[in-house]
């Protein structure tokens, strides 16, 4: 018997799409996750984000970006201090907060494995195209908990998955290293189990408050 990695229910229903990968789907908290023995190796998983290339100087990627970040700024004021966490190799987010005049600490376990900013306390707290990636939901959220501050904001962008999508034909399943969809109802699952609120913004955008 598994259990969910997010909510920690019992799996009953496990599926294979047609490039033979295999998904669980929890029915407590909807999550669907990839089986681990389809995951990339570490080696290709780095390489893959290596070549995404994503870089302050690319404005699409900052308008991307901006959909999380307008609606994150709206939350905190001039002397907070954020942390983009999992900012991955060409941190982004944090240089426009502090184009606003807002200092931002950045956190990646693979590019910028800087260890103080998870001892340290965060006003707020970026998480973009993140939470799609992760092995281990519950234990990563709860690193979040324990560095973000009372009352504080956690800004999570990820395409939100809804019945109306063809999960074998969605174009975001097919990114090798996408393991992890949630819906509406995983994202307040997650609000319920941390003790948190939950606001969700458009189908890519929730910021959750502490
Ligand atoms: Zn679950
Ligand atoms: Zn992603």
């Amino acid at each position: 018997m598994m259990n969910c990695v997010l909510c920690d229910s019992p799996i009953r229903k496990s599926f294979q799409t047609n490039d033979k990968k295999n998904y669980h789907e929890c029915s407590s908290c909807g999550l669907i996750f990839l089986d681990c023995n389809d995951r990339l190796s570490y080696a290709d998983e780095k390489a893959r984000y290596e070549s995404h290339q994503n870089s302050p100087t690319d404005i699409s990627y900052r308008n991307f970006l901006n959909q999380l970040f307008q609606p994150l700024s709206q939350k905190i004021n001039k002397d907070n201090i954020g942390l983009d966490f999992g900012c991955g190799p060409g941190p982004t987010i944090s240089k426009m907060f502090q184009e606003n005049g807002i200092k931002m600490d950045i956190y990646d376990p693979i590019f910028f494995p800087n260890n103080y900013a998870l001892k340290a306390q965060y006003d707020f707290i970026s998480c973009t195209e993140v939470v799609e990636h992760l092995f281990d939901p519950a234990k990563t959220l709860n690193l979040i908990d324990l560095i973000l501050k009372k009352s504080g904001w956690l800004g999570v962008m990820t395409k939100i998955y809804d019945k109306s999508i063809i999960f074998e034909d969605w174009y975001y399943r097919k990114d090798p290293t996408h393991v992890a969809f949630y819906s509406k109802q995983t994202l307040e699952t997650i609000a319920d189990m941390m003790g948190w609120k939950c606001e969700i913004h458009s189908d890519n955008v929730v910021l959750f408050q502490k």
